[in-house]
């Protein structure tokens, strides 16, 4: 039996991509998550799929840079299945220009989805995490942030996202020290090129924006540095989030993952 049988999972950005296949991972291993997405169509088609396997789920309506969207959202799922053991900080866009064309709008709305949307998630779920048992104990918990090969390298293009993803780092850090106590750990997972909506809208921007074909970005910009050429699934990156949140001890806290074809290696 998985030790995330019965516990409970929040997975923001949950209704398309990475996330769908980590809230699909987490319960089929017994967890009873709630799918959190701006699109609640989409969260709520997830939920119920799951719900048709037997599991337990709900789609949830947050947009995660709204404080009082997550911090409702977070006490309607610890409402619904009596508390919170697992966060994945997952939801994310990419909006590709050079720095010199970067829109201070689309600056903002980067930091806030991806850094704000950490911060806020994070600190609704801890109070669940940290809050003691009958035996004095801290529920303790798992907080996995959806980082990328862009948390280690950047590339042209990707200013606000390397430097949001480069941020998580910062964030997940802390969190394993000061949550330690509370047996709270923290972990940033790194994928390399997912082949989900957020990276194929990039191919034709990219092509555009780098004057080259849209094969090109593929096998050179996307794949020409992993070890194989083959992009890394969703499959991949959820596993890699399950393996984090069933490993037992602290041994593992605040480390970056990377789950790139050899992309990235540190
Ligand atoms: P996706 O576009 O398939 O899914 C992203 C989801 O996030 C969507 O369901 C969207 O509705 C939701 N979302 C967007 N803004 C939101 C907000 N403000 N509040 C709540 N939900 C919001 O993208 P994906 O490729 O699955 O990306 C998921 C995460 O993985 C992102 O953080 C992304 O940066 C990261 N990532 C993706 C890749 C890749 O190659 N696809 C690689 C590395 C990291």
């Amino acid at each position: 039996m998985s030790s995330i049988e019965g516990k409970v999972a929040i997975v923001t950005g949950a209704a398309s991509g990475i996330g769908r296949e980590i809230a699909r991972e987490l319960a089929r291993a017994g967890a009873a998550v709630a799918i959190a997405d701006l699109n609640i169509d989409g969260a709520n088609a997830v939920a119920a799929e799951l719900v048709a396997t037997g599991a337990r789920a709900m789609g949830i309506a947050m947009d995660v840079t709204d404080e009082d969207a997550v911090n409702a959202g977070t006490a309607t799922v610890v409402e619904a299945f009596g508390g919170l053991d697992v966060l994945v900080s997952n939801a994310g866009i990419q909006i590709v220009n050079p720095i010199e064309h970067y829109a201070y709008a689309d600056w903002k709305k980067m930091l806030a989805i991806h850094l704000d949307g950490a911060f806020l998630t994070t600190r609704a779920a801890l109070p669940h995490m940290y809050r003691a048992g009958a035996d004095g104990r801290s529920r303790g918990g798992v907080v996995v942030y959806m980082g990328s090969v862009h948390s280690h390298q950047a590339s042209p293009l990707k200013s606000a996202y390397v430097t949001a993803k480069h941020g998580l780092l910062g964030l997940s850090r802390t969190l394993a020290k000061e949550g330690a106590k509370h047996g709270v750990r923290s972990h940033v997972v790194c994928p390399g090129f997912v082949r989900t909506p957020l990276v194929d809208k990039q191919i034709p921007e990219q092509a555009r924006e780098l004057g080259i074909s849209e094969d090109e970005v593929v096998s050179r910009i996307m794949l020409g540095n992993t070890v194989d050429g083959i992009f890394t699934t969703v499959e991949d990156v959820a596993q890699t989030v399950r393996f984090l949140v069933e490993f037992p001890t602290a041994a593992l806290t605040g480390q970056s993952f990377v789950v790139s074809h050899g992309w990235h290696m540190q």
